[in-house]
This record gives C-alpha cells, structure tokens and sequence, in this order.
C-alpha cells in the first residue's frame, strides 16, 4: 500500500495551454448542445403545431373525437421518438462526442421505453375511438382496421417486434438471452419503424388531407436513414479501409488477461485520446459478427492500439486464440471518459480489476499539476495486479503516486479497503481533486460512496462502466 514512485517536478505551463483550450472545448460543446436541443424542439412543436393545425383539438366534438385525437398525437410522437431512438446510438460524433456513448445507451433505454409505451397507447386510443363512433365492439373494430386499411397489417407486425425488443430487455429475460441473441431481437426495431412507416402515411389523417404533411415526415424519415447509413455504415466501410487494422501481437498479462497490440496504417488520424474505447470486430470464422466494447490500455501513440481482455465469458475466453495479422474492424473512439472532462490541475486515479485499462492509459496521458497525479489500484489478490511494471514506470517518470490496494473485500481485513477514511489517508487532498473511477460495478457503487462520504462533490467524480444500458 505504499506508494511508489519520485519526485520529479512537472512544467506547469501546459497545464495553463491546457486549462484554456479546455475552457474552449467546453465553450463549442455547449453551442452543439444548444444547437442539438433546438433541432430536437422545433420538431417536436412542429409536430404538435400540425397535429393542432389538423383539428387535434378544434375537431374534437365526442369522447370518440378525443381517443382517436389522442390516439393520433400518441402515434405522431412515438414515431417521432422513434427517430430519436435510431439516431441515439447512430454514432453521430458531435452527440457521441458531447454526451458519451454509455450515457446515450441509458438515454436509448428510457426514449425507448416512452416510445414503446406511446405505440401501445396509440393502438388502444385509435381502435377504441373508432370502435365508439362507429357504436361496434373493440375486437371488432381491430379487425376492420386490419382488414380494410393500408399497412395495418404491417403496423401490426412492426407492433409486435418492438414490444419483442421491451421484453427481450427486461432484466430478467435478459439474463436468461445470451448478448448476442438479445442483440440481434433489438435490431428487428428497425424492421418494427419501416413497418410502421408503411402504415403512417397512407392512413395518417394528417397525411391524406395535406401532402405538406407528408412531406415534412418522409424528410424526416429520410434524414434518419441517411444519417444511419453513413455513421453505421459507411463511416465503419470507409475506416476499415482506410486504417486497415491488424492484430500484430498478443502478451499474457496475468491469469486470464492478456492484451492485443493493434497496428495499420494513419492512425495517428485516428483522434483517439487515453481513457476511449472502441468496439472490436476480429474477422475470423465465429468472431466477425460480434462487436465488443474494450478501451484503449496505452494512451494512442498514433502508431499502434493496445487493448486488455479479461477473460469473463464466451468471446473473451477465446480472444488469446486470434492468429496474428487478424484484420480488425473498430468503431470509434467512444466515450467522454478523458481529460476533456478535468476542470482542476490535481486528479485521482481509482482503478478496480480489469478497470485498470482505461485508467492506465490515462495515468501516462492525462496533464496534472506537479504532484498532482496519483492512482489507487484495487485488487482482490496481487496476482491480479496488471501492469504492476508499467504503472511503476509511469509512476517514476511522471513523479506521481501508485497505491496498490490488495485485499478481499468479503473479509474483515478487506472490507474497510477505500473507504473515506482510507481514500483519504491516501490522498489527503483529494477533495480539491477531479477524480476518475472504473472497475467492476459494486466496487464502482461502493467507492462512489466512499468519495461523497470523504466530501468529493458529484461533478468532480467521472466513472467509467464496464456495461452498456440495455
Ligand atoms: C465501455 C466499455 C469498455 C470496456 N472495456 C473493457 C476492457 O478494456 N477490458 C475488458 O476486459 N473488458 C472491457 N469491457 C467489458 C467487455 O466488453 C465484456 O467483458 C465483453 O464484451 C464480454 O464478452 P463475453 O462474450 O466474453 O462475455 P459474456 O459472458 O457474453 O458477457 C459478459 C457481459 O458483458 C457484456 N457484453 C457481452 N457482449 C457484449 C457486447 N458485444 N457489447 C457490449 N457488452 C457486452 C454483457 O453485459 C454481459 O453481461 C468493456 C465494456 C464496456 C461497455
């Protein structure tokens, strides 16, 4: 637990450069949100404005009026949710870049979760105000619907695969699903959309009565699509070929660890910074339809990628079987876990287990105030300890402060192990510090604890997840 490490004084004029050009960073970030949002509203009030405009209100004389008006603003504003969700995780860079690919996951979840809801509702609302002005049964009247308008069949269908995706999400079928099979139940969403594009136009009131309308929702429909092929597609296509990655070296880094250095060709183009992650295709038989989320363990050189695996499951227990050469697929860099996030000159390395990747490449990258850099790295044993040379390098180099934290957390001995009063006793100040934090997910929950208990405010800690909200 002591720590290693010199006493070399660090120049602190970067951190000036630093300090300005992330006040700038900031500034840009904050005209994309700004701009991001106003796209996001106008369109969600242009089309409350044309369901008002097409008697959403004006219209409405009977309680059959209302569940049909409400049904048909409940359908406008799923689709429209819809849209959102496609765009959320379609890589946009500035939204990747200005919120972070785990935090889009999490919004991906609850815009879906509000749009599946909407869809439901609608159905009901639409089918119980027809059924009521035309004085027949609920069944009866879905059954007319099916069999006498455009597309409702495929409405149907497309109902029926998005409600797949919610259930295949719930928790407790998720942990029953393998990832890859849920995986591939949450791409029919996109069957599920056009499906319901399919019925949206030729039966949509607004959309039979004005061609405006109409126009104004395929544009939309349009953009989404355009924006999709080119952040999914092609942008993947265009950066296999022009970095052509290839695995070119793998080195056992502990039991069950090892890493995959990654070379090709402009990857100083790449504009990767320490503390990103990318999702990792290895295009070999029983690999290449799988894409893996693994951060970079070495701040990128622009000659060559390292990532660490630990090996947790089915993909990952295989990984140190990948030939050399392998042509590797990535997408990315992702995530907001990098020094673009620091607003003081001290920082706080926690790292937890195999948590250790990201924040390994930080501790070499990230600029700090002389003695400014200190990293705690939690182990249950020490020979789960990864890196233990390279950190201890690093450390000397950098003049900073290496704490091994070795202990089982299940005894008695271990179960006070970065705790307040111990996160303290090793770094005094860390308070006044900006903190970042990645390991297994108790370990991240219980140490979050630990850092408002020792008085850190919530906006100076960033954590990284291991885990992509589903
Ligand atoms: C942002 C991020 C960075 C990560 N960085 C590292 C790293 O540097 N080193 C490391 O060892 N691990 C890292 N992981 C975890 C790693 O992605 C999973 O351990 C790995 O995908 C498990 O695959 P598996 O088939 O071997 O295990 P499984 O037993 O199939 O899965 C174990 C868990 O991993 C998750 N998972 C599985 N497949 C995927 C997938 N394709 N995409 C997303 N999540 C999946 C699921 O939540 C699952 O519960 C990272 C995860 C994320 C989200």
């Amino acid at each position: 637990m002591e720590p290693s490490g010199g006493a070399t004084v660090l120049d602190s004029s970067p951190l000036v450069a630093l300090s300005s050009r992330l006040s700038r960073a900031r500034r840009s970030r904050r005209v994309i949100a700004t701009c991001l949002w106003f796209v996001v509203v106008v369109n969600a009030v242009v089309i409350v404005w044309l369901w008002l405009h097409g008697g959403g209100v004006s219209r409405v004389h009977s309680s059959a009026d209302v569940f049909t008006s409400l049904g048909r603003i409940t359908g406008l504003v799923a689709v429209y949710l819809a849209l959102i969700q496609v765009l959320l995780l379609a890589r946009l860079p500035p939204v990747e870049r200005l919120v972070g690919f785990d935090r889009l996951t999490v919004w991906h979840r609850r815009n879906g979760k509000v749009c599946i809801s909407l869809v439901v509702a609608h159905t009901v609302l639409i089918t119980v105000g027809y059924a009521s002005s035309e004085q027949i049964s609920v069944p009866r009247e879905f059954s007319r619907l099916l069999s006498s308008y455009p597309g409702m069949v495929t409405a149907t269908v497309g109902t029926v695969l998005m409600v797949g995706v919610v259930i295949s999400s719930l928790v407790i079928v998720r942990r029953r699903l393998p990832y890859e099979g849920w995986y591939f139940v949450h791409l029919s969403i996109y069957a599920g959309i056009a499906l319901s594009y399919l019925h949206q136009l030729p039966t949509g009131n607004e959309f039979t009565t004005h061609a405006s309308q109409a126009d104004y929702w395929i544009a939309l429909y349009v953009v989404t699509l355009a924006l999709l092929v080119c952040f999914r597609l092609a942008v993947p296509a265009w950066g296999a070929f022009h970095y052509r990655l290839r695995v070119s070296g793998i080195t056992q880094e502990a039991p069950g660890v090892v890493s995959l250095h990654i070379t090709g060709q402009h990857l100083d183009r790449l504009d990767a910074h320490a503390g990103q992650f990318m999702l990792w295709r290895f295009l070999t038989r029983g690999r290449w339809w799988q894409a893996h989320p693994f951060s970079l363990s070495a701040s990128p050189d622009g000659q060559s990628l390292r990532l660490t695996i630990k090996n947790v499951g089915n993909f990952t227990s295989r990984i140190a079987d990948v030939a050399l050469g392998t042509a590797v697929l990535a997408e990315g860099p992702f995530g907001t876990f990098t020094h673009l996030q620091r607003t003081r000159p001290r920082v706080a390395l926690i790292a937890g287990g195999i948590g250790i990747t990201p924040i390994r490449a930080l501790f070499e990258e990230l600029p700090a105030a002389p003695g400014g850099l200190a990293l705690i790295y939690r182990v249950i044993r020490e020979e789960d300890l990864v890196f233990r040379t390279e950190l201890e390098e690093i450390a000397r180099e950098r003049g900073a402060e290496l704490f091994f934290v070795v202990g089982d957390h299940r005894t008695i001995a271990g179960r006070d192990l970065l705790s307040p009063t111990h996160l303290l006793q090793l770094i005094p100040d860390i308070v006044e510090r900006e903190v970042y934090l990645c390991g297994p997910h108790t370990m991240m929950i219980r140490t979050e604890g630990s850092l408002h208990g020792a008085g850190v405010p919530a906006r100076q800690i960033h954590s990284e997840r291991f885990a992509l909200a589903a």
